[in-house]
């Protein structure tokens, strides 16, 4: 085949190797110790899915369903992978009694033409065929709307309109527990009363949380691509804002990301001047020894996949008709679940990030 492909930062040229590209994903699926991987096309409604289920060891395994138009299938299947292996570690994390999964519906180019509502019950039916082991829910590129249409075919959704809806404010409330908690560990301030937050991301998460700090009297600075998600948060909230790539510098206390993955790399970091990150985004790490560096310079790190699991944590209880009382107080439990990491980093003098993977892969087996 002789073509490239960079898999978990590994280039693989397949025609010295003798490794194709299936290979090296089937080799990255065994090094996170997956679990299954399903795909399904449909030529009739243009869907592709890709369904990758991590771990089934703590219950059925909910994650979000991801619409992107992918360059490559072998992009997509490393998505899902990647974003399986870190629901299992998020769920485990957050005591949830369920395993890790992830759907990537590869958008095809005339997607608009598509027939909407033929393509999300094919994939209702896909995620039915899997008897329960996977749950979906929405994720970026799916709404609430979607998951109604994908329940008309299966009863393994949850993030349907009955059902929560849109999960980013409860995302956001655990991001604010969480970075209150880095407050109180690293400046030993009992509330965000005056403390500087940079938000990177004035979207869903970011908005949600920019109001619930605003309203606890903490000094924001946001930034964005979009000028006018930005200028709704100057408007109604009364934020600073800087130009995007300004927030790396600012003289902060806290760096929020609630925009991209991979923000914290070997550049970033050590332009940061905060002694806190905390902040929504998935994949926050662009490699995970950068957990390290992070450390080494003395910034306390919320690990992504435990301060932004609100969402989940909601999701999961609605899915399960539990109560939704003791899933409010789980999502107030991020705090707690952050203070034990941040103690045991310390203590151990160890990454944050290292710690958390540690007790998940711990409940994990
Ligand atoms: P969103 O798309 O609503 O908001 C993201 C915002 O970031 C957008 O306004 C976008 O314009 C902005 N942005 C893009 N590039 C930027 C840049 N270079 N600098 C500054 N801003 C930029 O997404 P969201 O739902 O708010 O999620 C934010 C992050 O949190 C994502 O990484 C997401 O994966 C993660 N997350 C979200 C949830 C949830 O419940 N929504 C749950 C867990 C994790």
């Amino acid at each position: 085949m002789g073509e490239t492909v960079a898999v978990n930062n590994r280039t693989t040229h397949s025609h010295h190797s003798h490794h194709t590209l299936v290979d090296s994903l089937f080799r990255y699926a065994e090094f996170l110790k997956f679990g299954e991987l399903h795909v399904k096309f449909d030529e009739a409604t243009g869907l592709t899915a890709i369904i990758a289920i991590h771990n089934l060891k703590l219950g059925p395994a909910l994650g979000g369903c991801r619409l992107y138009a992918y360059k490559t299938a072998d992009k997509a299947i490393e998505d899902a992978l990647r974003l399986a292996h870190m629901m299992s570690f998020k769920a485990a994390a957050n005591h949830l009694k369920h395993g890790g999964a992830k759907a990537v519906l590869i958008k095809p180019k005339n997607f608009k033409e598509l027939d909407h509502d033929a393509y999300f019950e094919k994939f209702g039916e896909f995620v039915d065929s899997l008897n329960g082991r996977y749950i979906t829910a929405v994720d970026s590129g799916t709404n609430p709307q979607d998951m109604d249409i994908i329940a008309r075919r299966t009863p393994y959704v949850s993030c349907t309109t009955a059902l929560g809806g849109d999960p980013s404010p409860q995302t956001a409330v655990g991001v604010r527990r969480g970075i209150e908690a880095a407050v109180q560990f690293k400046l030993g301030k009992a509330s965000v009363e005056g403390v500087h937050i940079a938000i990177q991301g004035a979207g869903h998460v970011g908005y949600s949380l920019a109001k619930q700090l605003a309203e606890r009297g903490a000094r924001l600075t946001m930034c964005d691509v979009n000028t006018d998600a930005l200028q709704h948060c100057v408007d109604e909230l009364g934020v600073a804002i800087c130009l995007p790539d300004a927030i790396y510098d600012l003289n902060a206390d806290v760096f929020a990301p609630c925009a991209l993955g991979a923000v914290l790399n070997y550049d970033h970091i050590h332009r940061l001047r905060v002694p806190i990150v905390a902040g929504s985004a998935n994949n926050q790490l662009s490699h995970r020894h950068y957990g390290d560096l992070l450390h080494e310079r003395g910034i306390l790190y919320a690990p992504d996949f435990v301060i932004n699991a609100g969402g989940l944590i909601q999701a999961t209880a609605l899915y399960d008709h539990g109560d939704m009382k003791k899933s409010e107080q789980q999502i107030n439990g991020i705090y707690d679940t952050l203070l034990e990491i941040f103690e045991r980093a310390a203590k151990e003098n160890h990454s944050t990030n290292e710690i958390a993977e540690k007790i998940a892969l711990q409940r994990l087996g």
